[in-house]
């Protein structure tokens, strides 16, 4: 009998190892383009899935380079999540680098999470981007807008099931438990920002038009000429001249942008540059969906007051 434990537990240190590696060949192999889509669909997939982003969250979302390390992690992906209105374009280059049916085009493995979003910023006249501009199809930077967030774990939830149907409850009660978390937290980010209803903030690029429309800001005016554009000398002198004007106190910058060029402008003016988490891990603490809005929600309330 004594003899019999250590076979025991050797056998169950053979075994254990084994068992991990079932468990996560079991999951879902999701991919999705930026690391907020990521972290809606580890809300919403929890223990099922197994989910990489392409892009971080210090990147610049509107150009990834696309290498060979990321045709690999979209080989083996039963589901690739893009963002869609052609922020993440560059996803396609990668795909068909790729070789892999499961997420082509039009496959039941290839989720747009845009669908259902109204879009905003979107050009009265034809734009692409032989013209520079990055948003043709309107404002594509929804993501960490959190009235969006049911819409899009919609689509992730809708996506996931169809690759996994047995799963759909779950994937549902896990949706409504991120939601009811997210509900609690729009109630404290909705009285944080109450009091500066109607105030004027500036943007390095325009990311923001969705999280200020939600609380009531206004974007004055952008650092950039046009999207995608780099700012030019005799735009930036109107764009002084305007903070000055309307007493605009806060430049909103993004962590990929020219932060040095956003403090030159913002001390000229008399203003602050404000660096925000402009996707999931943008900053640091910004590391997961509701932190990430906790973070930018709260840097804004204290800039502006
Ligand atoms: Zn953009």
């Amino acid at each position: 009998m004594r003899r019999a434990i250590p076979i025991l537990l050797a056998l169950c240190a053979l075994i254990a190892p084994l068992v991990l590696a079932v468990s996560a060949a079991d999951k879902i192999r999701v991919v999705t383009t930026i690391p907020d889509l990521k972290a809606l669909t580890e809300e919403v997939g929890a223990k099922l899935v197994d989910v990489e982003s392409l892009a971080r969250g210090t990147q610049n979302a509107h150009e990834l380079e696309v290498r060979p390390s990321l045709m690999l992690k979209l080989r083996r992906a039963d589901i690739l999540i893009e963002n869609g209105l052609d922020l993440d374009s560059w996803a396609e280059v990668a795909v068909q680098g790729a070789n892999n049916s499961k997420i082509v085009r039009g496959a039941p493995g290839r989720v747009d999470v845009s669908r259902g979003i109204q879009v905003l910023d979107v050009p009265g006249t034809r734009v692409d981007r032989s013209m520079g501009d990055v948003h043709p199809l309107g404002n594509p930077h929804y993501s960490l807008d959190p009235g969006m967030a049911p819409i899009i774990t919609q689509n992730i939830a809708d996506g996931l099931a169809r690759f996994a149907p047995e799963h759909r409850a779950t994937f549902e009660k896990n949706r409504q438990a991120f939601l009811a978390r997210l509900d609690e937290a729009m109630a404290r980010w909705t009285k944080a920002l109450e009091p500066l209803k109607g105030a004027k903030v500036v943007v390095y690029h325009p990311q923001w038009i969705y999280i200020l429309h939600r609380f009531g800001l206004n974007q004055a005016a952008a650092l950039e000429d046009r999207p995608g554009i780099p700012a030019s000398p005799a735009h930036l002198t109107r764009v002084i001249r305007q903070m000055k004007e309307e007493r605009i106190k806060v430049i909103i910058v993004e962590p990929w942008n020219d932060l040095k060029l956003a403090t030159r402008v913002a001390d000229e003016a008399g203003a602050r540059a404000v660096v925000l988490a402009s996707m999931v891990g943008g900053v640091k603490g910004a590391d997961s969906y509701i932190a990430a809005i906790d973070h930018n929600v709260n840097a804004l309330a204290q800039a502006l007051r």
